[in-house]
């Protein structure tokens, strides 16, 4: 049962106001060459980026563009979003499903890859398209339950006691209606054997505002231990809002923690990886995966080698501490968790 939320819900000043996130997610450049456009890069980048858009369309929030430079088409920030041509180029091992997802969903919207955890499809839609991510090909509109289908879906974590975590992932969960994963997480809390809800998302980075009353509302709520991962590939990424946001999540009693994709011409030096460490800790968040590339058609200029990924977490081990420095890891289908490199 979803209890009364512990969280005081009255607004403060610097709380976002009702809705705010919506409108700001209706607002998103969808059109590759407004975004260049507004970013003032030349227009020899816009052919690629609508060739790129042609493939997986693009969308960026202001929230999130107020923290790129204009004019460089070398920021981290932009080469995450910013569709260019070689998206269309072929490389060999770069497929659509590289974690072969599609073999383990048993019920709609669920993925049950690992002992003990499942994870549901809350929602298709995310706040930003990153042009890295390995779900860019992933099939939604199959796995879109209706209310029935979710009770068909929850009936098997009620079935099997072993499931003891619920992952809302996407997409992004949070791009789903507060009533939604308000109706969701109810259902959730109802189930005995469950213990955890863990969150990823990228939201409260991309649109700070998400984390408003309503969400804390029915995250407050739950007596499921909570864990929010963040992904934040930057420390770019973080500004006063996201900062802000990660507070009013601490709050409420969230976990916090981060999982990074290490990925070329972003974050592929250690200097840039110490950072987001620190920046990550200013902010409440402890870095845990650093994931490299997951090889999904269309992504393959981001790759950074195996080699160079290790050489940089040598490099960076002797200047965090132990509780800063994510692991690197690889996730391989059919292995039972991920996989350290
Ligand atoms: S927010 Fe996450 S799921 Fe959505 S496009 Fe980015 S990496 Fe993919």
């Amino acid at each position: 049962m979803i209890t009364r939320s512990p969280i005081p819900l009255q607004r403060r000043a610097a709380e976002p106001s009702p809705g705010a996130w919506q409108r700001q997610l209706a607002a998103a450049f969808r059109d590759p060459r407004e975004l260049c456009r507004r970013l003032e890069l030349e227009p020899r980048w816009w052919p690629g980026a609508e060739t790129g858009h042609a493939l997986f369309e693009v969308r960026v929030p202001e929230a999130y563009l107020a923290r790129i430079r204009p004019g460089d088409p070398q920021d981290p920030l932009l080469r995450q979003v910013l569709p260019l041509g070689e998206e269309a180029e072929a490389a060999p091992g770069y497929v659509a499903d590289p974690l072969a997802e599609a073999d383990h969903t048993p019920r709609r919207g669920l993925i049950h890859k690992y002992a003990g955890r499942v994870l549901l499809i809350a929602s298709p839609a995310c706040a930003v398209n990153c042009r890295y991510c390995f779900r860019r090909h992933f099939p939604y509109e199959e796995n879109a339950p209706s209310r029935a289908q979710w009770e068909e879906t929850l009936a098997y974590l009620r079935d099997d006691p072993s499931i003891v975590e619920a992952i809302l992932s996407g997409g992004d969960p949070l791009a789903a209606s507060d009533r939604q994963l308000a109706w969701l997480v109810e259902r959730l809390d109802a189930i005995p054997h469950l213990k955890r809800l863990r969150i990823h998302t990228r939201l409260p980075v991309v649109i700070p505002d998400r984390i408003d009353d309503a969400l804390l509302a029915w995250l407050g709520g739950t007596r499921l231990h909570k864990v929010m991962v963040l992904h934040v590939n930057h420390a770019n990424e973080i500004d006063q809002a996201v900062v802000d946001a990660c507070r009013r999540l601490q709050a409420a009693g969230v976990t916090l923690l981060n999982q990074s994709v290490l990925l070329r011409g972003v974050n592929d030096d250690a200097d840039t990886l110490a950072a987001l460490s620190e920046r990550l800790f200013e902010a409440g968040v402890l870095p845990y995966y650093l994931h490299v590339l997951d090889p999904v058609a269309g992504a393959a200029h981001f790759a950074v080698p195996d080699d160079t990924a290790r050489a940089l977490v040598a490099e960076l081990r002797p200047r965090l501490p132990g509780f800063l420095m994510p692991t690197l890891v690889r996730e391989v289908p059919g292995e039972a968790s991920k996989t350290p490199l």
